[in-house]
């Protein structure tokens, strides 16, 4: 569903990725793994739309996103198909970016009924259905600012839920929380990677959810791919050294 080809960004001089291949299946969960400045987040960011390339393709279902013009800009390849594809992509941040006037509820709805012109009516079904799912059935009129980070965080997932996004980015969204609040958080997403269709792509530092839920994991290191596997390749049986020693902070 999502294909990168010999991606490549700087910022000014600074060669953040240095040539990423990937390829990520419909349904496939995938964890991306890496020291702070490997460039996780700026990967995360180009799935999302936010951010073109340097240089190479990004590619989404079979349309590549972005085309170079002879000057060596990059634009958008197609403005209204780039519109289109934000909407099949749901991403939860590390820090929840709820809006702090509305209720949870009404949290939720906005997306839907403005962005996908759903009925009120609609959005409000489906919002309260998935915020049940993540467990906040009984916090529907209350503000953000009355909940806990794990529950903002609970709320923030419904709200990328209710958009029914074919591929959903979590960018370390248990980092900004209180320990005591990280499994619950990680609990609403294993459920959701139980159900199946979508693709999902996580920056996680929590190596054990990687194990249980990723069906591959990528290190990402100095702005390339150092490894990549299924989970237990990867953090339990790699004798890359600099993943060693990565992960040897994680124990
Ligand atoms: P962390 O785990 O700390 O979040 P990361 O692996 O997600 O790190 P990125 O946030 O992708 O790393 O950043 C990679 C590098 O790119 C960093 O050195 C960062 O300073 C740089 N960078 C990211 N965005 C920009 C920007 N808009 N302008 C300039 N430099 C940037």
């Amino acid at each position: 569903i999502v294909k990168f080809q010999d991606v490549h960004k700087s910022f000014g001089d600074v060669k953040v990725l240095k040539g990423i291949d990937l390829e990520i299946k419909p349904a496939e969960k995938v964890a991306v793994i890496g020291p702070s400045g490997s460039g996780k987040t700026t990967i995360i960011r180009m799935l999302m739309t936010l951010e073109e390339p340097t240089a190479g393709d990004i590619i989404v279902g079979d349309q590549n996103l972005w085309k170079m013009e002879k000057n060596g800009n990059m634009i958008e390849a197609n403005d209204k198909h780039l519109r289109e594809i934000r909407g099949d992509i749901g991403m939860v941040f590390q820090h929840f970016n709820l809006f702090p006037h509305m209720t949870i509820l009404e949290n939720c709805m906005t997306a839907p009924i403005h962005v996908k012109k759903e009925s009120k009516e609609s959005a409000r079904k489906h919002s309260i259905e998935m915020l049940e799912k993540v467990g906040l059935g009984d916090k529907l009129d209350n503000y953000p600012s009355q909940l806990s980070g794990g529950q903002k965080q609970r709320v923030a997932m419904a709200r990328a839920l209710v958009m029914r996004p074919k591929v959903m980015l979590f960018d370390e969204v248990t980092s900004a929380l209180d320990p005591e609040l990280v499994g619950e958080v990680l609990e609403v997403i294993r459920d959701i990677a139980k159900d199946g269709e979508m693709a999902m792509i996580l920056v996680t530092h929590e190596m054990d959810f990687a194990l249980d839920v990723a069906d591959k994991v990528l290190f990402l290191d100095e702005g390339v791919i150092a490894e990549q596997g299924t989970a237990s390749d990867v953090i339990e049986h790699s004798k890359n050294e600099r993943l060693q020693s990565f992960l040897k902070r994680f124990r």
